[in-house]
């Protein structure tokens, strides 16, 4: 089977199940979006409400106009046709877009996944499960930022690569997502701190053995300095990469 046959018959998979998350990842960057709203209007008993949720109102054009070209731009609270019958709203992963969006959704395609963080993530997550949405699939743009916030809601995973249809192609992204990774990277850490994943990393004033500013690992990854501050006491918590000493004064962590 092709990867675009295996991800179709996947997708079809996904909407028979009992699973309610899907996640779509793979270095076909812009097709993968497409092949999801194309499947999920042709299964048995298609959704009667989609919501595409888009990261900007200035990339609908560029997303939607193969799947359902229209000579206007796209505006949300307004319903569009989709094949087999289904309905289309659009909005973005901003709150203030999303007030003239249905209260009831059957089916939420969420795209690029990559635009969404720990805090954004989990809140658009639960307005779409809000809007009584029985099925949530997220896609991803590259594969190059770290959605493990996802993980905590179990999906389904499918992988839709361009390894057979294109295989240069397919190496150019896998290159360009190791070079963005590697970017990621925080500069000049110390060995101790070297094996962690920066995602985890934070600098703060250990207690314990060192008594002194060390690097520690984050029990999930690093939201942002001013969610880091404003976290409830307990939600995070750091171990000193070096001593091992729990810390939980979140509010004194920071990135140099
Ligand atoms: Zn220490």
């Amino acid at each position: 089977m092709s990867s675009n046959q295996e991800a179709i018959s996947k997708i079809i998979d996904f909407m028979a199940s009992d699973h309610k998350i899907l996640l779509v990842q793979g270095t076909n960057q812009n097709e993968k979006h497409s092949l999801v709203l194309e499947v999920i209007v042709t299964v048995p008993n298609p959704p009667k409400t989609v919501l595409f949720r888009a990261n900007s109102k200035r990339n609908m054009d560029s997303f939607l106009n193969t799947i359902f070209p229209i000579n206007t731009r796209y505006e949300t609270g307004k319903p569009y046709k989709l094949r087999g019958g289904s309905t289309i709203y659009i909005d973005t992963i901003n709150r203030a877009s999303q007030q003239k969006s249905p209260r009831q959704v059957d089916v939420a395609v969420v795209y690029p996944v990559d635009s969404l963080n720990v805090e954004s993530g989990d809140e658009n997550l639960h307005d779409l499960l809000n809007r009584g949405a029985r099925k949530i699939i997220f896609v991803s743009w590259t594969d190059n930022v770290d959605i493990s916030w996802l993980d905590m809601h179990n999906p389904m995973k499918i992988t839709y690569d361009a390894i057979e249809e294109n295989p240069a192609y397919h190496s150019r992204v896998k290159e360009a997502v190791s070079k963005a990774r590697r970017q990621t990277q925080i500069k000049n850490l110390p060995s101790y701190a070297a094996r962690i994943s920066s995602e985890y990393l934070v600098k703060m004033l250990c207690r314990g053995k060192c008594n002194g500013g060390r690097w520690a690992k984050l029990n999930k990854p690093y939201p942002g300095l001013r969610t880091l501050h404003n976290a409830e006491l307990g939600e995070y918590t750091a171990i000193c990469l070096k001593c091992g000493y729990e810390a939980d004064d979140n509010y004194n962590w920071y990135r140099p």
